[in-house]
Formats: C-alpha cells, sequence, structure tokens
C-alpha cells in the first residue's frame, strides 16, 4: 500500500504467517514490511505507549494495545491475534497511519529513552496454570512464557486463563504488558 502524501513510511505491505508452533492455527500474526527503518521513531512511541517493552541497544519495541500486540523491529511491524487478512490489513493501516502521526508530531514529544525489559520467564509461568496441555500450541508452559516475552503470543491464547477462576491471574499478566 502507498501513502499519497510523503510522510514517514509512505509504503508498506502485509505478510500474513500462523504461529510457527502451530501452523494451521485459525488465529494469524503479520509482518509489515514498510520503506522506513524503524528505530527513529521508537522512543517517540515508547514515549506514548504506556508499558511497553523498549531496548534501545537493539533496536526494538513491544507494546500491547487491546487484543493485540504490536512489536517494531528494523523496518518490520509485527501485529498478532489476527482472524484473517481483511484485519489485518485494516490493523496495518491504523498503525501506520498512528507511526506516522507520532513521527509528525515528534517536536511536541519528549522521547523517552528508556530502557524496560520484559519480565522474567519464572515470574510469568508462576501465574500460566502449568498443567503443559499444549491448547496454546505448545507443549509446555514454559515454552508459551518465552512467546509471550517475545511478543509473538498474547496470554489470551491460553485457553484456561480464560476461565472464571483464572481472572485475576490473567489481570496480572494483563498488567505486565504481556
Ligand atoms: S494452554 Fe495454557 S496451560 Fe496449556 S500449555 Fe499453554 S500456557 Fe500452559
Amino acid at each position: 500500500m502507498e501513502n499519497k502524501e510523503k510522510t514517514f513510511i509512505n509504503r508498506w505491505e502485509v505478510e500474513m504467517f500462523s504461529p510457527p508452533c502451530d501452523p494451521g492455527s485459525p488465529i494469524w500474526a503479520a509482518r509489515v514490511k514498510t520503506d522506513a527503518h524503524l528505530a527513529p521513531v521508537m522512543p517517540y512511541v515508547n514515549a506514548k505507549m504506556k508499558n511497553a517493552f523498549y531496548d534501545p541497544k537493539v533496536p526494538t519495541i513491544v507494546w500491547r494495545e487491546g487484543e493485540h500486540k504490536y512489536a517494531l523491529r528494523e523496518n518490520i511491524i509485527s501485529i498478532n491475534n489476527l482472524r484473517d487478512r481483511d484485519q489485518a490489513l485494516r490493523v496495518a493501516e491504523r498503525t501506520v497511519k498512528k507511526l506516522n502521526e507520532i513521527w509528525e508530531r515528534r517536536e511536541e514529544i519528549k522521547p523517552d529513552y528508556t530502557t524496560r525489559v520484559p519480565p522474567k520467564l519464572l515470574d510469568i509461568l508462576k501465574l500460566l496454570p502449568r498443567t503443559n496441555c499444549g491448547k496454546c500450541g505448545v507443549p509446555s508452559c514454559m515454552a508459551f512464557a518465552a512467546q509471550l516475552v517475545e511478543g509473538e503470543r498474547c496470554v489470551e491464547e491460553c485457553p484456561s486463563l480464560l476461565e472464571k477462576d483464572k481472572q485475576e491471574k490473567l489481570a496480572r499478566l494483563k498488567s505486565m504488558g504481556l
């Protein structure tokens, strides 16, 4: 796709894939390849997004908004938890627009270079059901925790966490930005 007006991101294309651990899954993720290297916008995104994980050394930033998780790295925007290509295109377009708006308003935004790393694997594991049931598409809760840290999955992809008696743990995991 192409923006009519020249701005930070002018062209992008969407590639869909199912999580590598769960080929054939009805849940999709998207890689949005842009014509811009995204590192310069990251400190401004970090200033705007609460609970983002930002590592300026890589550089990369991961944040959660609503039902999706977003990650920026090099010239790629990753978006997870998508139902189909139509939804992916809509969410991708909205995200590109948001990044362009942040970039255009960068004079008004104080960039935040604070490093914030994801919680430790064991702290996440303590809040997961630890039954290793495999319903999330990986064979163990530890593997799922690792994918949460990488920003590849959302906590709601563990069906057990959606049960009534797990709501407090679910809320705590979400408050960690997972
Ligand atoms: S679905 Fe939940 S309980 Fe089952 S293995 Fe995955 S993380 Fe663990």
